[in-house]
């Protein structure tokens, strides 16, 4: 990760702990990336997320849980750019976005001033294939975001 990266990725998380206005849950999106899908996985989940089976191979599954749980957005991308238009969409005032840190540095800098809270994806695999993440990070960002304890 670069430093000007780890520098937006910084001031961001600062502003988030002064930022702690509530969201409704319809305009608040988790943005997931597609490298999330488990690569041996034959749903077609790029165009529909909700093509999932929910096998719990991978994390997909466990974002659909959670956004069915908080009836919140959600919605997986395959590049930067069609995250950066997905958020931009002025129903969404707030995104949970999951993704590498140089992704989420630069989204976080195109949709400015719509509050991003950043979660890097892990890579156990390189970057880009079978990536997983943190899903009480993921759970703890949504409830903080919508104003809910746990
Ligand atoms: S949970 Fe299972 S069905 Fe859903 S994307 Fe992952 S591997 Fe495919």
């Amino acid at each position: 990760m670069s430093a000007l990266h780890s520098l937006i990725l910084g001031l961001n998380r600062l502003r988030n702990r002064f930022h702690n206005g509530r969201v409704r849950p319809a305009n608040l999106l988790l943005l997931v990336p597609h490298c999330l899908q488990r690569c041996t996985c034959e749903s077609n989940i790029t165009q529909d997320i909700d093509r999932c089976n929910r096998c719990g191979r991978c994390n997909v599954a466990d974002m659909l849980q959670l956004r069915d749980e908080f009836g919140i957005r959600c919605h997986l991308v395959s590049g930067g750019r069609e995250a950066i238009a997905v958020v931009r969409d002025p129903a969404v005032k707030a995104v949970v976005a999951v993704a590498c840190e140089k992704e989420l540095a630069d989204g976080i800098r195109a949709v400015i001033p719509k509050r991003v809270v950043a979660i890097p994806n892990e890579r156990p695999n390189g970057p880009c294939k079978n990536t997983r993440v943190d899903i009480g990070a993921v759970r703890a960002a949504i409830l903080d975001l919508l104003g809910t304890s746990a």
